[in-house]
């Protein structure tokens, strides 16, 4: 047997290291230190995904096989005419937290520093944009504080809108080994009864929406005990005062608390009392949290209340985002969302732009940020973008309002799609590029704890699929920029990127891995999983950031951020009398094109079924098994039923995993309403109004 390739798995946030053979039998790898050789069902199944059948091959022009050179060429031509024509602002990228970060890096070089425009956004917008933007405004950067093993040495472990027995299967096998080990107790915070509630020691089933009134509550709760870490937060924090009279202004009681989310005082006494007298607390947040159109106060009101108590980079505590995808971190690294620029530098801080304007000797660096991904596809269907590259992404089925989605899609007058299989969006495109997949290319990603791992390929990509940072360094080629994207390999790419991070990043002084510029190629093929950023002067073990302050701001100091309370967009009424959430099942990925591949991970849920609680499935006289229309005023699908005692009343769940390639009741993007957080764009995929029947 040939040795096997350590790389990682291309699914969750978690970031698991996989050891794989050619063959595609595989295995977890021992030594990776986010799984130590777990896997969980998806990750163990990815073998089951590597055939070739389905599979894109050739690149292709209007439905019809063409050539590399004939299809790079037209698309290099379309955008650069559309360019002249229009201005930069005409033409958009929308990538994808699939994407690798070499892939990202090329993509935003190509489009903020060639091109001249900030229109490229990815689909991470639609995971933690609020957790960027929450992170940024308090801390000065977008910057996870913690590690996994915090959540081994905590004493309290607090998962707020998060899943994770199913979402992050592998990060919740070690809480709960841990919990077996050490005793920790488990605060579930979540609408929804679910597989991780059921076995927490406090479920808060909140009703949807309403966190920020529960963290208001406990900072004024634990500035009213007297637990408010006063020398720490002299230190290192500004703004406790304003954060603590909007908190006081939102949650005077613990009756107010009650009345805003639907909790019992009791209950939020206990779940204070808890967080008071643990020291080693941990927070995870994810998307409850971040999908919301108060997503941004969400997390700064999490935020608040570690800062406060000074419990933030020291050994099992911090407030701690877990992000859905393989690489949204190294997307946001490498400036992959519209409104950053690259190593963690941001249009408006000052000296970026023209710091790296001089780096890439950029001819048109962008000057504002661009539009978000909502935005950006009203952007196509009102004409504003004229030419589109859609990679490694489904917005047809995974945007909400997807019905006017495909409208924008099938109304651009030039749509590229890179993908491996055909998808609903593809159906829509004008040039088809083929992209290699996991297991082919070649790259970096960055998990939820700011660990850093290789992708390594072990097969060969089949026809003549080829990877995304070679398609885009081509355009850049074709449309007149040789020399700045003359790129041989992703380890040249990295180069570039490590050397960005080190190049006079006065404003990021803990994100410089400039000494990695100097890697060679059989460096970056050895490269072995690493923390980024890490504090000056700290190893991987102390690899914690924020204990001791040093927060990259102007002064040094993190904001403490007033969260002023505010609902769901839109609440149910006579119309439209249910709230529908949506989330991941625990044995699907996105919208199916690699797991629907696997008939055995489909046992779990085979069909598409909305979960209702028992009274409200009463009242509609529906059956578990039956059929339900579900309607909103974006759009109708009729579903399974399922019954599900862990259903709030007047709450709906339906997985956000099938489109019209499984099922003939489509995506629920269908059904979902696009209002989003003022501050960070994430749009609200857990709070539309719809009415349901019976059928
Ligand atoms: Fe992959 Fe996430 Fe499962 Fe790990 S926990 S194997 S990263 S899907």
């Amino acid at each position: 047997m040939t040795a096997a390739v350590r790389t990682t798995c291309p699914y969750c946030g978690v970031g698991c290291g996989v050891l794989a053979q050619p063959d595609g039998s595989l295995k977890g790898d021992p030594a990776h230190p986010a799984n130590k050789g777990r896997l969980c069902a998806k990750g163990a199944a990815l073998g089951e995904t590597l055939s070739d059948a389905g599979r894109l091959l050739h690149p292709g022009i209007a439905g019809a096989r063409t050539s590399w050179n004939t299809a790079l060429d037209l698309v290099a031509a379309r955008f650069r005419e559309t360019i002249a024509a229009h201005g930069p602002d005409s033409v958009a990228f929308y990538v994808s937290g699939q994407c690798l970060t070499e892939d990202y890096y090329v993509a935003n070089k190509l489009m903020k520093g060639f091109i001249g425009s900030g229109n490229i956004d990815t689909n991470s917008r639609l995971c933690m944009a609020s957790s960027v933007a929450g992170h940024t405004r308090a801390f000065g950067a977008d910057v996870v504080p913690g590690l996994y093993e915090d959540l081994e040495e905590a004493d309290l472990v607090i998962l707020v809108g998060s899943n994770l027995a199913w979402c992050h299967p592998v990060l919740h096998g070690r809480l709960q080994a841990a919990r077996g080990e050490r005793g920790t107790k488990l605060v579930v915070i979540d609408p929804r009864g679910t597989a991780t509630s059921a076995g927490a020691d406090l479920h808060l089933a909140l009703a949807p929406g309403s966190d920020v009134a529960l963290f208001a509550g406990l900072l004024a709760h634990l500035a009213g005990i007297g637990r408010v870490d006063q020398g720490w937060v002299a230190a290192h924090t500004t703004g406790i005062n304003e954060a603590l009279t909007a908190a006081r202004e939102t949650a005077p009681t613990l009756e107010r608390v009650a009345a805003l989310t639907g909790l019992s005082p009791e209950e939020i006494a206990r779940f204070y009392a808890m967080f008071a007298a643990t020291e080693r607390t941990v927070t995870v947040y994810s998307q409850g949290v971040n999908q919301s159109s108060a997503g941004t106060d969400k997390v700064n009101a999490i935020l608040n209340c570690h800062l406060a108590t000074g419990r933030i980079g020291r050994p099992g505590m911090g407030p701690f985002s877990v992000t859905g995808q393989p690489n949204a971190m190294g997307g946001r690294e490498v400036g992959g969302l519209a409104n950053q620029l690259a190593a963690h530098m941001r249009f408006d801080m000052p000296g970026a732009p023209d710091r790296l304007r001089r780096f890439w000797q950029a001819p048109n660096l962008a000057t504002r940020p661009g539009l978000k991904a909502v935005e950006l596809f009203e952007a196509v269907l009102d004409g504003r973008v004229k030419a589109l590259w859609i990679m490694a992404t489904n917005p047809a089925d995974s945007l909400p309002r997807a019905g006017r989605v495909r409208q924008a899609l099938a109304a651009c007058p030039f749509l590229v799609v890179s993908d491996c299989w055909e998808t609903d969006t593809t159906r829509h495109a004008d040039v088809i590029l083929p992209a290699a997949g996991w297991g082919e290319k070649s790259g970096t990603v960055t998990n939820s704890e700011r660990r850093i791992s290789r992708q390594r390929p072990f097969r060969a990509a089949p026809g003549e699929a080829r990877p995304d940072w070679w398609m885009l360094a081509e355009i850049g080629r074709r449309m007149g920029w040789a020399k700045d994207f003359a790129w041989e390999s992703p380890a040249a790419v990295f180069r570039e990127h490590a050397a960005l991070s080190g190049f006079e990043n006065g404003g990021s002084r803990s994100f410089d891995i400039g000494a990695m510029a100097m890697l060679s190629d059989e460096g970056y093929e050895a490269l072995a999983p690493f923390r980024w950023p890490l504090p000056a002067g700290a190893t991987e073990e102390g690899g914690r950031l924020f204990a001791a302050g040093g927060f990259p701001t102007p002064d040094g100091r993190a904001r403490l951020v007033p969260t002023p309370f505010r609902g769901p967009a839109a609440m149910p009424g006579a119309d439209y009398p249910l709230l529908l959430n949506t989330g991941r099942l625990r044995d699907q990925w996105h919208t199916m094109t690699r797991t629907g591949q696997v008939p055995r991970l489909s046992e779990h849920a085979p069909v598409p079924a909305a979960a209702l609680s028992p009274g409200d499935a009463e009242a509609l006289g529906a059956e578990a098994g039956g059929l339900l229309r579900l309607a909103s005023p974006h759009g109708e699908t009729v579903l399974r039923v399922a019954i599900d005692p862990g259903q709030r009343p007047g709450e709906v769940f339906v997985p956000m995993h099938w489109t019209d390639a499984f099922t003939s009741s489509g995506p629920v993007g269908r059904l979902v309403g696009a209002a989003v957080d003022p501050v960070s764009g994430q749009p609200e995929l857990k709070a539309t109004p719809v009415r349901a029947e019976a059928l």
